[in-house]
């Protein structure tokens, strides 16, 4: 087995068959610790001992979609909305510079009360107030005009899990309406526009199975993301799936590891779902491999509504406490926090 990992970080890539059976025997502790120090020298390597932040700033949680996991889901009438103003937002963004964020990622659910001119705006004021800074935008899935004017005004990078790269399964998780193939159409006018863009999935979802994940990372080697973001699926009341197990720490930071390997250069979180299951989470995905952490930027107030599953971590914490805690606990594992935007190596806007 140890062969195959060896095989994965000189070529990139291995078979479907390959993967999966890495993937079933991902409980191996000696082969998961094999795995982990490749994937962490591979990164040491590219980005030495830098760990980078993006602050989160999550800015409605009304959806219109009904993701049958998905805690801010149209049809949880358990959740308590919420949506910040414009000028919120920006004022959030004006915080973390203040300390010493230079890259933003901007959430929310599917909501129709924000227009496409509205993103725009919040955008460029972003970017007209801090220069040095990038933002990333992850608010669903678009018409390509959109995603062209958001780049327009300024937006670098986008992510957008594909969630699970088998059709069947995604049958599975979402209703009718939605569709991978649109998803996918929608990874690759991000990427033809000329976004950093992010894919990923959760680890553990109802009706995954080693197949699934080993299709997953065929997706991943072809699309050639600049980042992947992947976590644990965890419960969330109010939802189809709110009984269903929790997706497995190991499995996830085993994923994480696959995925560094595949892809040496990419960004790749420590979630905060990963933080959710485990108090030592984050640092464990860094021990596989990640290299981002994305700590909340969101005003308390509203934080604990933007729930996507359940017991999410953070959500008491001001900012500033946020920004602290995460450069303690990444000085004692040996990192230290990167400020800079950390574009993807490599990319830079087209002109
Ligand atoms: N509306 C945006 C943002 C979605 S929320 C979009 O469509 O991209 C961001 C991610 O949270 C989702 O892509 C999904 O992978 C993850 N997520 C949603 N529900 C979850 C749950 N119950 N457990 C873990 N992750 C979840």
């Amino acid at each position: 087995m140890r062969s195959l990992i060896d095989e994965l970080r000189t070529e990139h890539i291995l078979k479907q068959e390959e993967f999966s059976v890495l993937i079933e025997n991902y409980n191996d502790v000696d082969l998961s610790e094999y795995v982990f120090s490749m994937a962490s020298g591979l990164r040491d390597d590219i980005f030495g001992e830098k760990i980078y932040v993006r602050g989160l700033i999550e800015f409605s949680n009304y959806c219109r979609n009904n993701c049958y996991y998905c805690g801010i889901r149209a049809g949880n009438l358990q959740a308590d909305r919420y949506r910040l103003t414009q000028q919120e937002i920006l004022e959030c963004a004006l915080e973390g510079y203040e300390l010493g964020y230079r890259s933003f990622v901007l959430q929310s659910g599917e909501d129709p009360c924000f227009s496409d001119d509205d993103i725009c705006w919040i955008v460029s004021s972003i970017r007209e107030n801090l220069p040095d800074c990038a933002v990333t935008l992850s608010i669903g899935e678009k018409s390509r005009s959109a995603y062209q004017s958001y780049f327009d005004a300024g937006a670098d990078r986008y992510l957008l899990r594909h969630e699970t790269a088998r059709s069947e399964h995604y049958r599975k998780l979402h209703p009718e309406e939605l569709t991978l193939d649109n998803r996918i159409r929608c990874l690759y006018d991000l990427k033809e526009i000329g976004y950093q863009v992010g894919c990923g999935f959760m680890v553990g979802s109802p009706y995954q199975t080693a197949d699934c994940l080993a299709e997953d990372l065929l997706f991943i080697h072809a699309f050639e993301p600049h980042m992947v973001g992947i976590g644990p699926f965890i419960p969330s009341a109010g939802t189809p799936f709110a009984d269903r197990a929790a997706g497995s720490v190991e499995l996830t930071l085993f994923m994480i590891a696959l995925i560094r390997l595949m892809l040496p250069h990419a960004n790749i979180p420590a979630t905060t779902a990963l933080g959710t299951l485990d108090p030592m989470g984050r640092e464990k995905g860094i021990r596989a491999g990640a290299n981002v952490l994305m700590p909340n930027l969101s005003p308390v107030s509203v934080r604990k509504k933007y729930s996507l599953y359940d017991n999410k971590i953070c959500t008491g914490d001001e900012s500033a406490q946020c920004r602290s805690c995460l450069e303690r606990r990444v000085m004692a594992i040996g990192h230290t926090l990167a400020v800079d935007r950390g574009d993807a190596p490599g990319w830079s806007r087209k002109l």
